[in-house]
């Protein structure tokens, strides 16, 4: 439903999430007048075996909450949802983000997987275990052994966005890449938000306009990857493509 990524200086191990954390869970709550029913964010650092995260069914409070009991680790770049439920009920397991390769990996999306039951037998049929009942997971589950091929979250992104049917818009973070998110739509939205040192994506421009107003509009079926000094757009194939730059012309007062 709501998406938020960012990626930027952050902190380092030892200290707490801090700004990457804080541009998550505000991100979340401008995006809350959407409408949702769990919350999840996801967060990698340099030097750690597994991505770190936390997520609630109900309100954004409830995963504020789960993090204030259980802090979070450094961060230098994170990954934020609000879900709407579309494939398994609103709970804590099936609120996003979905870990997958031993927990290195971790995926949000907004949107519905058409053919993810499919996909799953296919995985299934290899073994792989699933968490959740939801056709998210699936998605998870797929980056995870395209990027074992490839190691390049990129092109694991396309690979995994050429075979998914229906409506997406998918963040994903890898522990190996703790300056790096790889975002992918097709049929659903995604906006980058152009930052010094640091850049956004959001579901809309809303998850990151107290921080930046100059973005970027990704096209269809289009490949976003963002480092604090970079911002790549290719296609699915990994050609490259231009998005659409403009200034986002709205006071954002509140
Ligand atoms: N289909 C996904 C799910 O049910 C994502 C729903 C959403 O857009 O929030 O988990």
């Amino acid at each position: 439903c709501g998406i938020v990524g960012y990626v930027g200086p952050g902190t380092m191990v030892g200290e707490a999430s801090g700004r990457p954390l804080d541009v998550a869970l505000e991100g979340l709550g401008r995006l809350e007048y959407r409408g949702y029913d769990s919350a999840g964010v996801a967060l990698v650092a340099p030097g750690v075996d597994a991505v770190a995260f936390a997520k609630k069914s109900g309100k954004l409070a409830n995963l504020v909450e789960e993090i204030d009991l259980h802090p979070l680790p450094a961060a230098t770049a994170s990954i934020g949802h609000t879900r709407w439920a579309t494939h398994g009920g609103p709970t804590d397991t099936n609120a996003h983000p979905h870990l997958a390769d031993d927990d290195r990996l971790a995926v949000i999306h907004n949107g519905i997987v058409e053919n993810f039951a499919t996909l799953k037998s296919e995985l299934l049929a290899e073994g792989v275990q699933f968490r959740s009942e939801t056709d998210t997971e699936v998605a998870a589950q797929l980056l995870a052994r395209a990027y074992r091929q490839t190691k390049d979250l990129t092109l694991a992104m396309g690979q995994v966005a050429r075979r998914l049917e229906g409506t997406f818009t998918l963040l994903a973070v890898h522990a190996d890449a703790p300056d790096t998110v790889v975002g992918a739509r097709h049929d659903s939205p995604l906006v980058v938000g152009l930052g010094e040192g640091e850049n956004f994506l959001g579901s809309d421009v809303a998850a990151f306009i107290s921080h930046t107003k100059e973005a970027l509009e990704l096209g269809q079926d289009q490949i976003v990857t963002i480092t604090p000094t970079s911002v790549e757009v290719t296609d699915f194939d990994g050609n490259p493509a231009e998005a659409k730059r403009y200034t986002v012309d709205w006071d954002a007062a509140a």
